[in-house]
């Protein structure tokens, strides 16, 4: 791509075709934008790892280019692989000030704040960052300051939604601002890339302020200690938890990291101003239970969050009796309803009362259903479209759901393509190599690691591990040692002696030059362990086999 190329390109690195970890980059003039940087937590694919990212290797060389990074809101899934993979890049970072901050604090963790540039910005300004002009547009979502990305080139402008929906009454923010994208669209876009995640949704997905008087009329009814656990980031609904509190003559504290670090994150960017005074975690033993409510982290039944802990009842502060209320003011996200089923059991066998969004409506979601994707289309009246931040099914839907809306040209994305966009029609011009890294303990390495594959087939199949000691001659001079991990067996003793007897006769059995060989004698045993433990107890374990040989040992 060069100075003069005035083409407009459009490249996913990540997001296009999983929900997580979005990375986004546009072309234009030999320089790119990237849009977000986030992460996804990991799954029991990659055993030991918790966090992966996309992989930013084709940025990473074209990063003399690369002239801005854009975020356009907080949530984890777009700004936080920042702190692990800026370094790669490095370039400056834009946000509003709530996102920044939210930035600030993992740049500060990971020793690199005083690298960064980071950029606080302004709604509805121009930001002129290399060859693109870049004005943010707030939209309603479920953490504050939400923000799409009218971004000209050129060539046109594109509008980048970032996750979004729309809220008349959003309590936290502007209410929908039709007046910004109405205009947005009298001006024209070209594209739009809008968020897929809820296009299977015909409904609306409806306003934090019904949320609201909701959860004031359920827990007005209770009677005993209410515990309300959400996700932390959502502001409007800690604003909200602080009004029940204040509705129904209780005291509120917040239990757990992350909803302490958005308490402060809000308070310092002007938000939570409403809220009432927080009881100290030590001190809510003290105040009677129907004076109590307990905001916690751990919605999703993450087993060190709060939730969790408070649920086995391994929490320092907050013990629950029979009698108490948990409400989960939240979505169960798939692939979470195992743990959260596991969780509701655990406090209903401890006698608490559970109380879900299937029992009442206590919670919205942050992205829009059909009738907003259509009021908002309306609005900004794209020429074309391309979905993102979904699987391949949302992406697909949403891509025929824009066509059914008269949207002339749609392209279904994948990370890696590189899309042209020009004002015949969007094209697929090259693919750049992409894939996913995880961080392992401290370590980024690539998601197909030799150490992740390793402890996935030894979690799953077990491991042995053999010590073998030959003479010059290549005779076994002592008795193989071994050691079994993760291996069935009805009679452990008797399933090691056959196994070793195996073992040796295999090893006997080879010609001397074999035996010689550590190649040879390593996969001799390797064929011999596995195929003993395929008969005996329908295992194929991984194995390692040590060999010494007697001229390198002084036995004097
Ligand atoms: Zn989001
Ligand atoms: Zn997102």
């Amino acid at each position: 791509m060069r100075k003069k190329d005035n083409r407009v390109l459009f490249l996913p690195l990540g997001g296009s075709g999983e929900i997580g970890m979005n990375l986004n980059l546009y072309g234009h003039k030999g320089q790119w934008l990237m849009v977000d940087c986030g992460m996804m937590f990991a799954d029991d694919y990659t055993p030991g790892v918790d966090l992966i990212f996309p992989d930013p290797s084709f940025i990473e060389d074209e990063s003399d280019r690369l002239v801005g990074l854009m975020v356009t809101h907080g949530h984890e899934d777009h700004i936080g692989a920042i702190p692990h993979l800026w370094s790669r890049f490095k370039c400056p970072i834009y946000a509003t000030a709530f996102t920044a901050e939210m930035i600030r604090g993992k740049l500060q963790e990971a020793g690199i704040e005083d690298e960064v540039i980071l950029h606080i910005v302004e709604a509805h300004e121009d930001i002129e960052v290399g060859p693109f002009s870049v004005r943010y547009i707030p939209l309603a979502h479920s953490i504050a300051e939400g923000n799409g990305l009218a971004i000209k080139t050129e060539k046109g402008t594109l509008f980048h939604t970032g996750d979004w929906k729309l809220d008349d009454d959003p309590l936290i923010g502007p209410a929908c601002p039709s007046e910004a994208l109405t205009s947005l669209g009298d001006e024209g876009v070209l594209a739009l890339i809008g968020d897929s995640t809820n296009v299977f949704n015909p409904a609306e997905s409806g306003s934090e302020a019904t949320v609201r008087e909701n959860l004031i009329k359920v827990v007005q009814d209770m009677d005993n200690r209410v515990v309300i656990t959400t996700f932390a980031s959502n502001v409007a609904r800690l604003d909200t938890i602080g009004a029940v509190a204040k509705a129904t003559g209780r005291s509120l504290a917040l239990i757990g990291r992350s909803m302490q670090r958005i308490y402060n994150v809000g308070k310092s960017t002007g938000y939570l101003g409403d809220l009432p005074p927080l009881v100290d975690e030590e001190h809510i033993a003290d105040i009677p239970r129907d004076k109590i409510l307990i905001a916690c982290t751990g919605c999703q039944g993450e087993s060190r969050a709060a939730m969790a802990r408070i649920a086995r009842g391994e929490h320092k502060n907050v013990q629950l009796s029979p009698g108490d209320n948990v409400l989960f003011s939240s979505k169960i996200i798939p692939g979470n309803d195992l743990t959260l089923g596991h969780l509701f059991n655990t406090l209903a066998a401890s006698k608490i009362n559970v109380i879900t969004e299937k029992d009442a409506p206590i919670h919205v979601s942050g992205h829009p259903g059909q009738p907003e994707l259509a009021r908002l289309y309306d609005w900004v009246r794209p020429k074309m479209l391309f979905p993102v931040h979904g699987e391949v099914r949302h992406l697909m839907k949403h891509a025929e759901f824009a066509r059914s809306l008269a949207i002339e040209h749609t392209l279904v994305p994948a990370n890696g393509d590189i899309i042209e966009i020009s004002s015949t029609g969007l094209k697929k011009i090259d693919e750049v190599p992409v894939g996913r890294l995880a961080l392992d303990g401290k370590i980024i390495v690539s998601i197909d690691d030799i150490a992740i594959t390793e402890r996935r087939r030894s979690s799953l199949s077990g491991f042995v591990t053999i010590s073998l000691v030959f003479d010059d001659n290549g005779a076994l001079a002592a008795e193989p040692a071994m050691a079994l991990m993760g291996l069935p067996s009805r009679d452990p003793e008797l399933f090691y002696d056959e196994m070793l007897a195996e073992l040796e006769a295999a090893i006997d059995r080879m010609a001397r030059k074999g035996r010689l060989s550590d190649k040879d004698v390593e996969e001799v045993s390797r064929i011999t362990i596995r195929r003993f433990c395929r008969k005996t107890n329908g295992k194929n374990p991984g194995v390692a086999t040590l060999i010494t040989r007697q001229e390198y040992i002084d036995f004097r």
